[in-house]
């Protein structure tokens, strides 16, 4: 057993673990050390499909006007990129010279779709070592998990990195600005998920429950600048806005279904500095305090240096003192330690790959997806996410996005990637051809909305739809596609 102060040196920032420095090791007896390094190797793999893109440009710019210009650009593109560029941006430079920002938008959304088309293969090394899984969620009774975060792109490794949770069939992830959740939208998610489950006559599905988690953030090394936007970086108002809307989506269920209908809920902050989290404690009522929670940080270094039973039964006695009024659910509270050990190794993870903390603790993404994501891209900063069905519905968090995105690429030059995806069901007669006629309403309205940013080239959409059945994932949709409704 090590001693936890032998390499403990919380530098000015006030690191929450600890720091790597020459010759230091940093483990936790409970960290999947092997996990992590697959998870590196993930993301470095996705982080590399976009890194090279602006070098890229930068050598074009430079080239465009040579002889050989349009081979030599799809040699460079296949050996950075590993795709060619389309012959129609790269024909006519000699002549109108390139247009780089179209041309940068088609990279970033190209690089995106490597990464859904490649997903599978992507992420099979890390997949089945999650620490949370369906059956581990049914064990502790739930058959289905709702989660929203925030939309903001620091979250966005919340599942498999944060969480360590699994992505699949029963978890639903929404990401809204602020986790300001739609309540209407999530009482129709619950009674089709209710109606699915009943219909299907699901093993265990009579004994187990619907969760809804709401997750906040918060900055530990600059709170009143790197926090939620949504709500001005304080953190409180954060805190309780997540509370306030958990009660409301019961009192709906409640109201609606019959007392007692509600699904059970959990309330999650999250450091967007460090990856660490806390997780609030819910009574018997599923309600939720701001001052009861568990810091998975706190517990990381009380533990350091203990062995893993030793750590495990600190975690259980824990969380049991601080639950000691709540009566909490023994399945809940199962979840509940499963989250805190899983989250020790992602700390770990940013000690040894970031530092202790990430460099870019602020925003660093590289388009806003406005619709609904797709579970296949799982990390941090990569998009901003507003959830929306209409832009009017969607317009706070778009706004949100494209404020963000003037000062990370307008400022310099660089447009906004946005890319407008909707999900459409093949087993329902004439769902593909909606979804690309509402995919073709949602641009228009992005387009009107920024019209400014939109006809100086600074705004560049493009649409794309999945089949839910997965058919087809991320298929492209032009503008000037027919959509045939029926
Ligand atoms: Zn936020």
């Amino acid at each position: 057993m090590r001693s936890a102060s032998a390499h403990r040196q919380p530098q000015a920032l006030g690191n929450p673990a600890c720091v790597v420095g020459a010759n230091q090791s940093c483990e936790h007896a409970l960290v999947d050390q092997d996990l992590n390094e697959r998870l590196y190797a993930y993301e470095r793999k996705v982080r590399g499909r976009f890194t090279p893109i602006v070098e890229l440009l930068k050598t074009l710019s430079g080239l465009q006007h040579e002889r050989d210009f349009v081979p030599q650009a799809q040699q460079l593109a296949q050996s950075q990129l590993g795709y060619d560029l389309p012959e129609i941006m790269l024909g006519d430079a000699w002549i109108s010279g390139l247009d780089l920002r179209s041309l940068y938008a088609h990279c970033i959304f190209r690089s995106f779709k490597a990464c859904i088309d490649g997903s599978a293969e992507d992420q099979s090394p890390w997949l089945s070592r999650m620490a949370i899984d369906a059956p581990f969620l049914q064990a502790c009774g739930y058959h289905t998990l709702d989660i929203s975060p925030c939309a903001d792109g620091r979250l966005q490794g919340l599942l498999p990195f944060v969480f360590r949770l699994a992505p699949n069939e029963s978890v639903y992830l929404k990401a809204y600005a602020g986790a300001l959740f739609d309540i209407e939208g999530d009482v129709s998610d619950w009674t089709l998920r209710e109606l699915e489950r009943l219909s299907s006559n699901a093993k265990g599905s009579d004994s187990c429950n619907y969760l809804k988690i709401a997750v906040y953030h918060y900055s530990t090394s600059n709170p009143s600048h790197q926090g939620c936007a949504a709500h001005g970086s304080q953190d409180h108002q954060a805190t309780i806005a997540a509370i306030d809307k958990l009660n409301e989506l019961r009192a709906a269920i409640d109201n609606s279904f019959g007392l007692g209908a509600a699904p059970e809920t959990l309330l999650i902050g999250m450091d967007t500095d460090t990856d660490a989290i806390r997780v609030h404690l819910p009574d018997n009522q599923s309600a939720h305090s701001a001052q009861r929670y568990v810091d998975s940080a706190q517990i990381f270094k009380d533990t350091l240096g203990l062995s893993a039973q030793s750590a495990r039964e600190a975690i259980t006695r824990t969380v049991t003192s601080a639950a000691r009024d709540c009566g909490l659910r023994s399945g809940m509270q199962r979840l509940i330690e499963r989250l805190l050990e899983a989250n020790l190794s992602q700390i770990e993870y940013v000690i040894q790959h970031h530092d202790g903390r990430y460099s870019d603790i602020g925003h660093n993404e590289r388009f806003i997806c406005a619709g609904e994501a797709m579970n296949e891209l799982q990390l941090r900063n990569k998009f901003y996410f507003a959830h929306l069905d209409t832009v009017e519905e969607g317009a706070a968090d778009l706004d949100v996005g494209i404020k963000i995105f003037t000062g990370l690429n307008v400022s310099r030059g660089l447009p906004i990637p946005v890319l407008v995806h909707f999900h459409y069901c093949s087993r329902v007669p004439g769902a593909r051809e909606r979804t690309i006629h509402r995919c073709q309403r949602v641009k228009s309205a992005i387009e009107s909305r920024y019209a400014s940013l939109h006809t100086q080239g600074f705004l560049q959409c493009q649409m794309a739809i999945s089949d839910l059945d997965r058919s087809e994932r991320c298929t492209w949709v032009e503008s000037s596609q027919t959509a045939v409704v029926h």
